[in-house]
């Protein structure tokens, strides 16, 4: 067996999480425990980099602040979940060097968001101490799917810097049809199974394409921004990685809560 380049095997991994219900943040769950064990193996990042779904605009934005508000970016959910706080510092050295690799398309500095919960939902479970510095990079809502995979190459190089890179969303999202419960409807099992195979045979072309993959795929990607944050993880995949899964589960009728973990 041939070990690999030295400076492969000191690459970051890549994470896509499927963030699921808020409540993961505050439930001891079977999600919020494996992600909390997810946390304790990889090795330590010097920053993270969060594209979450939760955060969309025009054009391409990066957060620059120091110090990142926790942003409740939802409605009608218990109090507990409104208290919760994520203080990671921000990394506005990462930032800038993110806009500096990135001249075309041109990505802006930004002060004005913070960490929604598509990252801290998973982030107070997988780094609880919050001491590593994040940042997030925006969702430009004016892109089609290719867009945001080419984009996922250009910052493979973060890998190389100690970046830890999640992509966090839900690879079959289907509000208007969940359940308030641990179910699965079985055209959502079997997209997931769909996505899991061409992610498993490196068919990334084919989840660019989305639209493709199966005749339910409307159903499952109704609009494709809890999707879109898998395609910039794929995009960072290295031939040597390996490809593990975790919480690979339908819940709630129609999100799929599987996870991806390349290298
Ligand atoms: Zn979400």
């Amino acid at each position: 067996m041939s070990t690999p380049p030295l400076a492969m095997s000191k690459l970051m991994p890549v994470l896509f999480v499927g963030h699921g219900n808020p409540m993961n943040a505050v439930q001891d769950n079977e999600f919020s425990r494996t992600w909390a064990d997810v946390g304790r193996t990889l090795p330590r990042p010097r920053a993270i980099l969060s594209i979450s779904a939760h955060w969309e605009t025009a054009g391409c934005r990066v957060t620059a602040m120091p110090a990142p508000e926790t942003v409740h970016d939802f409605y009608g959910f218990p109090r507990q979940l409104y208290e919760i706080q994520y203080p990671a510092p921000g990394a506005p050295e990462l930032a800038q060097g993110i806009k500096q690799a990135l001249d075309d398309p041109v990505v802006h500095l930004d002060f004005s968001w913070g960490l929604d919960h598509g990252t801290w939902s998973v982030l107070c479970r997988m780094f609880p101490a919050a001491d590593i510095p994040v940042v997030q990079l925006s969702l430009d809502s004016s892109q089609p799917p290719g867009f945001h995979y080419r984009l996922g190459q250009r910052l493979k190089y973060l890998r190389g810097q100690d970046v830890l890179v999640i992509g966090s969303g839900n690879m079959v999202h289907n509000l208007g049809v969940m359940a308030w419960d641990n179910s699965a409807l079985e055209w959502a099992r079997d997209f997931d199974a769909a996505l899991a195979a061409h992610i498993l045979a490196g068919e990334h072309l084919a989840l660019v394409d989305y639209e493709a993959v199966g005749e339910n795929a409307h159903m499952a990607i109704p609009t494709n921004e809890h999707f879109l944050p898998l395609l910039y993880v794929l995009a960072m995949q290295e031939k040597s990685d390996s490809i593990t899964f975790f919480c690979e589960k339908v819940t709630l009728g129609s999100i799929s809560m599987r996870s991806l973990k390349l290298g």
